[in-house]
């Protein structure tokens, strides 16, 4: 199941988002201001490793909450 790593457009904010196969990009919304004028940011952390976390130890802040 991919982790793909979002960049808010409106807040600036950045988020971590699974992706089912069912969902669809579109429907993918910031979770800290609803818009979903996102952007998709190449990163490091598109696969699960065994603890959840990423290879690159970014922040990890981007938890939902
Ligand atoms: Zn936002």
């Amino acid at each position: 199941m991919p982790i793909y790593e979002y960049e808010c457009r409106r807040c600036g904010g950045d988020f971590e988002k699974l992706l089912f196969p069912s969902e669809s990009e579109e429907e993918v919304a910031c979770p800290c201001c609803g818009a979903k004028d996102v952007r998709r940011r190449i990163s490091c952390a598109s696969t699960l490793t065994g603890g959840g976390k990423s290879l690159c130890g970014g922040s990890g802040a981007t938890r939902f909450s």
